[in-house]
Parts: structure tokens; sequence; C-alpha cells
């Protein structure tokens, strides 16, 4: 394995750019700077965008086909160095290296399959007097803004589709995880034409600059829905496009007939994957008043024996959260549930010292109006909630601003199915959760977005339906 050196640079323009000023990049498991990242100007993001326009009409000009033999260097080059880029990812969000390993070869594995996408072409109308079709055009520039919690994946899933519909491409990651995706630049840089894919980072300035940016066409956001509505909003000046994939407060409805031995670790882990900073975790877990105790005993158990710790430590499961203000956050959550008299099944204290460590908790029935249940808690703290009956647990686990995924779990899956007919979501799983594909539209209802990712429908937004008609010669009409 070979290692990368610690100087990070944007990519503007094809070319290797420093910051006009640097911050530091944190590791969360130990509070010491890891490195510095550039610090993108305004003037920088006009090169950015100048860069990314000029190349625009030579880069839509080519075939989907030649387009992508090009874009077959992004999932190669982080193939080829998924060790160390794993390595790099671990240390700047804190995750595990295993989970960090995971996410490169999902990036990797996704980028390629994204690659294989097509556009349709709609023929509306080919009769005698003329030929229609609806084909689909990309829209120029892309930006495409990134959260911390999946620093790789989220951000590079929107890259493959938007260069491949025929756009160019400006990536800004989170301010707190920028070092592996700008390494991903670096590697790629000489592999596709200059300006055709960007990456620059910088501070909080710099993503209502990008935002309100007059040369950008289209804004694909990944992240909270109190952002993503400034985002609305600011794209609103010049009407660029917005795809916006935002908060959950995913709800789980666990049916009495369920074996909670073997259930009780999935509810687990689909709880606490990326240790509960994921969009899709299961957040809410309504479970059964006569399986309750059963369940609650199970989880508590479970998260007895978690390995919490730095990431790059062997054997660490689950990692710090990601950054302080992060952490802030849930541990004021965890301060109000005291406060209200609430009680844990386990956990529910920070741990003393250096580095943002939370042990997984778990929150003994909480009101349903306790901010803890109201609110996504983006951090290892979860609501274990009893209902008596199924009409009930539907309306509560429905009585929420977001419409992210929600799941049910049964061992009679028609019984499942007749409860997520009845459910609110983008995504709903019967006995899974949080399992996404690379070729599967994946959409948040209610406030948890607007548009599509993935799969062609998340294509599609990188692109303007175009209808063109070719009224056909009376000769030609004549001999039809
Ligand atoms: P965030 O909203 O703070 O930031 C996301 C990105 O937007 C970052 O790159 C940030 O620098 C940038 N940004 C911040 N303010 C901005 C502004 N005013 N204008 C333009 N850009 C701005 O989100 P986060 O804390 O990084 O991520 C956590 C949140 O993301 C959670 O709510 C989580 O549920 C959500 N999320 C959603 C999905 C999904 O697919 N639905 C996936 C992952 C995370």
């Amino acid at each position: 394995m070979t290692s990368f050196d610690s100087h990070f640079t944007m990519t503007i323009g094809g070319q290797s750019v420093d910051g006009a000023a640097t911050f530091g990049v944190l590791n969360p498991a130990t509070e010491e700077v890891l490195a510095q990242a550039p610090d993108c100007s305004a003037a920088q993001l006009d090169q950015a965008v100048a860069a990314a326009r000029r190349a625009f009409p030579a880069w839509r000009a080519l075939t989907m086909a030649q387009r992508r033999e090009y874009l077959m260097a992004l999932p190669a080059a982080i193939l080829k160095h998924s060790e160390p880029l794993a390595q790099l990812l671990s240390r700047e969000q804190g995750k595990s290296l295993a989970d960090a390993r995971t996410e490169i070869g999902a990036c990797g594995q996704w980028l390629q399959a994204q690659s294989q996408l097509e556009l349709p072409v709609v023929v509306n109308e080919d009769s005698a007097e003329r030929r229609s079709e609806t084909r689909r055009v990309p829209l120029g520039v892309v930006a495409a803004l990134s959260p911390w919690n999946f620093p790789v994946l989220l951000a590079y899933w929107k890259v493959m589709p938007a260069l491949l519909a025929g756009n160019t491409a400006l990536l800004k990651p989170s301010p707190f995880t920028p070092l592996t995706v700008l390494k991903i630049g670096e590697l790629v840089r000489e592999a596709l034409p200059p300006g055709v894919f960007n990456v620059i980072t910088g501070g909080d300035a710099l993503g209502p600059m990008v935002t309100a940016h007059p040369g950008i066409d289209k804004v694909s956001f990944t992240g909270s829905t109190e952002t993503g509505k400034r985002v609305m909003e600011s794209a609103a000046a010049t009407l660029k496009r917005v795809t916006l994939e935002l908060g959950g407060n995913d709800a789980a409805i666990v049916l009495p007939d369920v074996d909670v031995k073997a259930v009780a670790p999935q509810i687990f882990w689909l709880s606490l994957i990326n240790n509960g900073q994921t969009c899709i975790a299961i957040k809410r877990i309504y479970v059964h008043r006569d399986i309750y105790a059963e369940m609650a005993n199970a989880l508590a158990e479970i998260a007895r024996t978690v390995k919490v710790g730095n990431g790059q430590a062997e054997g660490t499961q689950l990692g710090p959260v990601q950054n302080r203000k992060q952490f802030e956050r849930v541990v004021g959550m965890l301060d109000e549930a005291k406060a209200q008299g609430l009680q844990f099944l386990v956990g529910g204290e920070a741990r003393e010292g250096k580095g943002y460590f939370i042990p997984p908790t778990f929150v003994d029935n909480p009101p349903d109006d306790a901010r803890i249940v109201r609110e996504e808690v983006f951090g290892p703290v979860r609501s274990l909630l009893k209902y008596c009956d199924i009409d009930e647990a539907i309306a509560r686990a429905n009585d929420s601003p977001y419409g992210l995924g929600a799941s049910v779990w049964s061992s009679d899956i028609a019984k499942a199915q007749a409860v997520a007919d009845r459910l609110e979501a983008g995504s709903v799983w019967i006995n899974e959760a949080a399992h996404l594909s690379p070729m599967v539209s994946f959409a948040g209802h209610k406030q948890s977005g607007i548009g599509i990712e993935n799969g062609v429908d998340g294509m599609l937004e990188y692109t303007a339906a175009q209808t063109r008609t070719v009224r056909k010669p009376p000769a030609a009409a004549a001999a039809t």
C-alpha cells in the first residue's frame, strides 16, 4: 500500500490549484489537525465555473459511449487506490477502517454500474407527416454539494450520472471531510478533458457562493433539510434545477410475530450503521408491547458488547461522532432527555477526554413529542417506542415532516406488505432497511427531499427533456 502525501489540492480546469488560504481538517477521534485543505476564494470559484462552461460544448458533443470511456477512469482510480483512500477516509471521517473500506469499494462498484446507464429516447409520433421524439439533453454546469457522513460515496454518485449525461461538473464536499474527495480529484485529473470535472473545497462561505453563482445550471445537494431549504431559496434567483436529498427520521415497525433474537441484531446495526450518522438508518423503532421488553433487553445487550473507539484501531466497530458541532447537538438532545426524566435502556453519557465519543444509546419509550423522537438524531442514539395496535403504530410512524425511508418487520410478508402500503416514505423495506442500489431510484418524500438519485430516473435529473419534431416533406408523406 502506498500512502498519499499530505498536500491536498483542488482540481480546476484540469490543473492542480492551491487554495487562496487553507483550513484545518480534524481527526474526530483525536481532535488533532490531520491536514490542511484548500480554501477556495470567490475568484477561484469563478475560474472553476468558467473552466466548466468552456469544457461543456465539446463534452456534450461526444457520444455517450465516448464519455463512458473517459469516465471509467473514475471507478478505476478509486478501486486501484482503495486502501490508501480508505485509510484517509477513516482518519478524516472517524469511521472504522472496515467501514471506510466498504464505502470506498461500494463507491467504485457504484460508479461502474452507473456508467452503464443509458438515456431513453421516446418516440411520440412517427406518421406520414412527422416524426416526433423526446430525448434528454444535458443542462450545462452541475454543482454537487455533499455531506460528511459518507463523504466519498454520496459525492461521487452524483458525479458519474451528471458527467455521463453530458454536463460538466463542480464538486464541493463538506468542509469536515474534504480530503479523500480531493485526492480522488487529483487521481483522475489527467484522465478527463480539462474543466469537465472540477473539485473545490472551502469553509462555510463556499456553499452559498456556489448555489448563488449565475454560471451554474443545476445543484445536486445532499445534506440536512434545514440547509436544503436555503439551497432551494438561493437557486431560485436564477431558476437553477435542484435535486435535494435531505434528512430522515425513519420508522421501523416491528410486528409481534418476529423472532426477536434473530431480528434484534439486524435492527441494531441498521440503526447504528455509520455510528447512526446515516440518513436512511432506522431512527424510531416501534415495537409491539408483547415483545417490547424482550427487544429492549436484546438491543441493550448488543450495545454493551460493541467496541467504540478510534476507527484506526483493530476491532473498532463504531467510531466517534464526526464533528464537534454534531457531537454537541447530540449531547444537547441527551441532556434534554435527562431533564425530561426519560430513561435509557443503555448508554446516555458521552465519553470524557479527547474525541467525540458517545456509546450506543437507546431511550426507553419516550413520548412522541420528545425532541429525541421528533427530530432527526444524527448519532448513535435511538428511541424504542411501544405500541399497542397497528393502526396506532402506522399513524405515529407517519406523523413526521420527514419521509425518507421506513421498514416493517414480520414473519408474515402479506401482513407486512399491508402495513408498508400505508407508510409515507420514498423507500419502504420489509425485513431489512437502508438497502440502496446504483440502479434503483432513491427519493425522499415530504421534507426529506425533492427529486431522485440513482438509476435511470436519477440520471434524468441531470437532463432537460427536448422534443424534436421533423415535418416530413410532402413527397415522403405521399410515399409512406
Ligand atoms: P449540511 O446540510 O450541514 O451540509 C451539506 C453540504 O452543504 C456541505 O457540503 C455544506 O458545506 C454545504 N452547505 C452548508 N450550508 C450551505 C448553504 N447555505 N448553501 C449551500 N451549501 C451549504 O449537512 P451535513 O451536516 O453535512 O449532513 C448531515 C445531514 O445530511 C443529515 O440531516 C442527513 O440526514 C442528511 N443526509 C441525507 C442523505 C440523503 O440522501 N437523503 C444522505 C446523507 C445525509
